[in-house]
């Protein structure tokens, strides 16, 4: 199957014919607040769920157009701009054009082109520029307009709450096609979850041992985000990932496309963090896991149900497209009664017992979430991704990136030294060897670390970090660093609030 972003690549001047495509969601948008106010259960089946948030839909897809736009505009742009560099004033009219193409400019110096340097190399340049401008400038709106309605978490914390859960956090596989599992796959708001992503979802247990310490001081001291008397637990998600597809070419890079070895590996880290938690603060400090399985051809789900003391098991899980098909012509409440049984079902149909009452609840509504992503794909996307393999963007590494929420925009690894992160980035570059290398276009790696903006000498140490991480990255790689083909970018971001991220000089 053709990669998305080849046949998006279209030519200078031909631009209209894009604008129109976008212009035609619009009014598909607009087709679908008309129904959802005739009212769902009216609706034909095929349309849409009466759980689908239609609305929602429209704002999601809208996002997801014009930002991906900002990175596939690139290539052919800047190739019809670099064709006319025998022009008078040739650097101006560049920065013209690029900013009425891609809506950035550079220095313009940087449209000299160096003596010691070649045509290829002075293009692999330009782009990278491109790539890590457009970053900077899709983090900016990210955090200053918060398109996804990210930033309003109170009403999911109301939920997690109701369930018992009072911080979640999410291990997804670092691949690309998994990057929108919290805004969009689930419907949850970013800022409701800690994200530390990793190639097969194999997370550091000791990291997260610290982040659950952390977060269990902050109760004891602080009262936050609840009371530390409160009986509430932390919740461990880890995401793999599989292609029905294609299983044995599509599924997890990090596991060799095996679909069952994806999932043990991490229902053994779950088990590992129980268990660590467990075996060093006693057994009142238990906490929740949960383990999720993602199709990435059509991000519909396997949620395995835990039973009554928390443990998952693999072959005990529900299928969200046949609850999907089940609850058509369902009204919402309907649908929700036959979610909930069909929990109860998938356990007792293996002879295990029932999972928590607030925890089932809590699952029921994940996967009403789904839904609206089911619907997405088949609305936008005919029900099957185009690009059900990988169409990465862009290499992110270090921590945060908050701001990718989209699919196959960033192969996002979680580290905090390359040595310790090896692995996570020699899955991602062999990625991009594919996807860039091979068609002369350079890896560009985004390195971010975070820094805590009240915490005196914390943005020094993240300068220091991103620095020593960006050496690492071009040593390690050093042949496709010394020709160009391998470029990075240093950020930082303080998160302690919504800011974007700042290029670090
Ligand atoms: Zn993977």
């Amino acid at each position: 199957m053709l990669n998305r972003r080849r046949k998006k690549q279209i030519e200078f001047g031909k631009r209209s014919q894009r604008k129109g495509r976008y212009q035609n969601l619009g009014s598909a948008g607009l087709q679908n607040n008309i129904l959802s106010e005739v009212g769902s259960s009216s609706l034909s089946p095929h349309n849409t769920q009466s759980l689908v948030n239609v609305s929602q839909n429209e704002m999601l897809r809208d996002y997801e157009s014009r930002t991906k736009l900002l990175f596939d505009d690139i290539e052919p742009v800047l190739k019809e701009i670099l064709s006319h560099q025998t022009r008078s004033g040739f650097k101006r009219w560049a920065n013209e054009q690029l900013f009425l193409h891609l809506g950035v400019k550079l220095e313009e110096a940087a449209w000299d082109m160096d003596e010691s340097s070649n045509s290829y190399s002075f293009f692999q340049d330009l782009f990278s520029q491109i790539v890590f401008k457009q970053f900077l400038r899709m983090s900016e709106d990210f955090f200053n307009n918060d398109p996804l309605q990210g930033q309003n978490r109170k009403e999911a914390e109301e939920i997690f709450r109701e369930a018992g859960i009072h911080a979640l956090d999410i291990t997804p596989c670092a691949d690309g096609r998994l990057a929108h599992f919290i805004s969009y796959v689930l419907r949850l708001p970013y800022s409701v979850a800690r994200r530390k992503a990793h190639a097969g979802a194999l997370f550091d247990v000791s990291e997260s041992v610290r982040n659950w310490v952390f977060i269990e001081h902050s109760r004891f001291r602080e009262g936050m985000p609840n009371n530390a008397a409160e009986p509430t637990r932390f919740l461990k998600m880890a995401v793999y990932h599989y292609s029905k597809v294609d299983p044995s070419h599509q599924g997890c890079a990090a596991h060799g496309s095996d679909d069952k070895k994806a999932a043990e590996a991490a229902k053994a880290k779950l088990q590992d963090f129980r268990q660590a938690i467990e075996n060093r603060f006693g057994c009142g400090s238990t906490v929740e896991t949960m383990l999720i399985g993602l199709n990435t051809d059509n991000d519909t789900l396997k949620v395995h149900i835990p039973n009554q003391q928390g443990q998952v098991c693999l072959d005990r899980y529900i299928e969200t497209d046949q609850l999907y098909s089940n609850a058509t012509n369902m009204s919402a409440s309907e649908a929700r009664v036959l979610i909930e049984s069909e929990i109860d079902n998938c356990n007792l149909q293996k002879n295990s017992t029932i999972p928590r009452p607030e925890l089932k609840k809590l699952i029921a509504w994940l996967v009403t979430n789904n839904f609206s992503q089911i619907q997405y794909v088949k609305e936008y996307e005919q029900g099957l991704y185009e690009d059900i393999g990988h169409a990465e963007r862009f290499i992110g590494i270090g921590n945060g990136f908050e701001e990718v929420q989209l699919r196959n925009l960033c192969y996002y690894s979680f580290l905090d030294t390359i040595e310790e992160g090896v692995n996570d980035i020699d899955v991602g570059i062999k990625i991009f060897k594919g996807l860039n290398v091979k068609r002369g276009l350079p890896i560009p790696i985004i390195i971010r670390c975070d820094y805590d903006g009240r915490v005196p000498g914390s943005k020094t140490r993240a300068v220091e970090k991103a620095r020593r991480i960006e050496k690492a990255v071009h040593s390690r790689y050093q042949e496709l660093s010394s020709c160009g083909l391998l470029q990075t970018m240093g950020t930082l971001r303080d998160n302690t609030g919504a800011r974007p991220a700042e290029k670090l000089i």
